[in-house]
């Protein structure tokens, strides 16, 4: 999935910590297999091979990761859309060539016509991409999934506490010692080595952050960032991360991705409707300043050096 993992226990359930070390990696690895769209054969690949062409059968896990993108498009009236995968690729990212001078609207929205999440149809066991051109890009919502995957596989007869960490994805069980919670860190995107505050995770909770720190393209000497607005066709502007704390993983890794397009005025409704979900966002201006929607700051310690944003 092209970024790290690791398991964190706590000192005194050290010893199982090889062996959660060993079933996480084994999980990740399972689910990279099946969902990447870099290996040649993998279900994914198999799916966007077939755009326009044929259904293709999915196992259950695979499955499973398209019914909840199709769901977190929906809820979020398309601004999170795994269907961007041509524009993804149009814009340089995914091993897609990197556009020589910027686009003219005109060839952006011959992209955008190969793209819709209405026309992902999955059924029992099988799922279709209706049109030639078209693809899924799993990046927005994979890592999250992986984590929840992990997470129940490696059940609490294993170990009480613990924290799993890919790329970002977080989810923690227990606590990181007797009596402290587990925390992260929220990164201040215009500073490597400074935190805007830490969120502190409860039983069962997880965290996930998008930053267009984490990969770029340069096109006429102006930064690109990955995430892509499926409504425009044109790489966000204007937000450096996007910090969201969910009950799952999934719902974190889908919602991060898909506030960062909807800006925090337009996520506001949406998140609001969803239980024990909330938001961070860090505009892509300095200084650095960060937004948190109400009911963050629960979870959230701001660092004595950042302000927060009042208004989004
Ligand atoms: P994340 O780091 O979880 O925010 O995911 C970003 C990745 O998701 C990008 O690198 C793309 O592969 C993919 N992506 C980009 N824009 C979108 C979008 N609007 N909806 C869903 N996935 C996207
Ligand atoms: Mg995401």
């Amino acid at each position: 999935m092209g970024t790290y993992a690791t398991v964190s226990v706590p000192a005194g359930e050290a010893r199982e910590l090889d062996r959660v070390a060993t079933a996480a990696g084994g999980h990740f690895r399972e689910m990279e297999s099946s969902l990447s769209i870099f290996k040649p054969g993998s279900e994914i690949s198999r799916l966007n091979d077939a755009a326009g062409i044929a259904a293709v059968t999915v196992s259950a896990p695979v499955e499973d990761v398209l019914r909840l993108s199709v769901h977190y498009s929906e809820i979020t009236g398309g601004a999170f859309d795994p269907t961007v995968a041509p524009l993804v690729r149009f814009w340089g990212f995914n091993k897609g060539q990197l556009p020589a001078a910027v686009p003219d609207e005109a060839e952006v929205r011959a992209i955008l016509a190969k793209v819709g999440y209405r026309n992902l149809v999955v059924s029992n066991g099988t799922a279709a991409l209706a049109t030639v051109g078209m693809g899924f890009d799993p990046g927005g919502i994979a890592k999250g999934y992986a984590v929840d995957v992990c997470f129940r596989a490696i059940g609490e007869e294993t170990v009480r506490n613990l924290m799993i960490n890919l790329g970002g994805n977080i989810r923690c069980r227990g606590e990181a010692e007797p009596g402290r919670p587990w925390c992260v860190g929220v990164r201040d995107p215009f500073s490597r080595d400074s935190v805007m505050g830490t969120i502190r995770l409860d039983d069962g909770m997880a965290v996930a952050t998008s930053g267009n720190y984490e990969k770029q393209v340069v096109i006429g000497g102006k930064r690109y960032a990955h995430i892509i607005d499926p409504l425009t066709g044109w790489p966000v502007e204007g937000v450096a991360s996007v910090t969201v704390i969910a009950t799952n993983a999934v719902e974190a890794d889908a919602m991060s991705t898909a506030v960062f397009v909807l800006g925090a005025r337009a996520a506001l409704p949406i998140i609001s409707r969803m239980p024990g979900c909330h938001f961070m966002l860090v505009p892509d201006v300095r200084p650095a300043g960060i937004y948190l929607s109400p009911g963050a700051g629960e979870h959230f310690t701001l660092a004595p050096s950042a302000t927060v944003i009042r208004d989004p």
